[in-house]
């Protein structure tokens, strides 16, 4: 039997750590699904410090977190990569500078998610993340041109989401006081007509589940990692 051959993905990893070992475990599980008995994924990861991107998210110094992104694809290109993964949502906000500077393909997490939710034939759709996903354009924008039709939570819900993605979440706290709070949230957009929604952070989906929901859940990781697999296995 002839192997079937695989593409070598970089990741852009550590945004948080606590998500990059997720992707690590569904991309190798997916390429075991696929491939069978010993196979694992061909990945190269660079898995950053995420403490000084954090201090720079909060002062909105995004063109240096660009190029600092950018040499991280760099490096990963330099190491045989052929393709890129930025394994968080919030960081496609510099997806762009990116692409340009490795020319290498960029497997985008929200056209990923897009392209689920389409399949899944649903157009009303709530979406969770921090305060940069749920309210600005680089992430919302993909969405609306899907076709889909986006809510976000009111600004109080958005500012404790977002404080317990950094103070909890990316730091491996997993309370259920927090848990009941996201589903309590996602309770309220599925009364106001969401028909599913995204965990559009990559750490959500280590605290709620389905079973949390009363709505659809569309985990950004495990779609993330759906495309990953596609992609090192040439069909992306
Ligand atoms: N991993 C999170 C996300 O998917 C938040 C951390 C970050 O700012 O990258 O947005």
């Amino acid at each position: 039997m002839t192997a079937r051959k695989q593409r070598t993905l970089g990741i852009i990893g550590g945004m948080s750590w606590e998500s990059t070992q997720s992707y690590y475990r569904l991309i190798n599980e997916g390429i075991k699904a696929e491939l069978g008995n010993l196979h694992s994924a061909d990945l190269l990861i660079h898995s950053v410090d995420f403490a000084p991107i954090g201090e720079l998210q909060a002062q909105g110094a995004w063109t240096e977190m660009g190029s600092m992104l950018a040499n991280s694809g760099e490096r990963l290109k330099a190491a045989g990569a052929q393709g890129l993964l930025i394994a968080t949502n919030t960081m496609h906000k510099i997806a762009d500078e990116v692409q340009t500077a490795t020319e290498l393909p960029l497997i985008h997490i929200a056209d990923a998610t897009a392209d689920v939710i389409q399949q899944q034939g649903l157009t009303n759709i709530a979406l969770l993340g921090t305060q940069f996903t749920m309210t600005e354009d680089f992430y919302k924008q993909r969405l609306l041109d899907a076709g889909l039709q986006v809510q976000v939570p009111e600004a109080k819900d958005r500012a404790e989401l977002h404080r317990i993605i950094y103070e909890e979440l990316c730091q491996g706290k997993l309370l259920d006081s927090s848990r009941q709070y996201y589903t309590q949230v996602i309770q309220e957009l599925a009364n106001e007509g969401a028909g599913g929604v995204i965990l559009g952070c990559t750490e959500i989906g280590l605290l709620i589940n389905q079973a949390d929901s009363p709505i659809a859940v569309f985990d950004t990781t495990a779609i993330h990692a759906a495309a990953a697999v596609d992609f090192l296995l040439d069909e992306y």
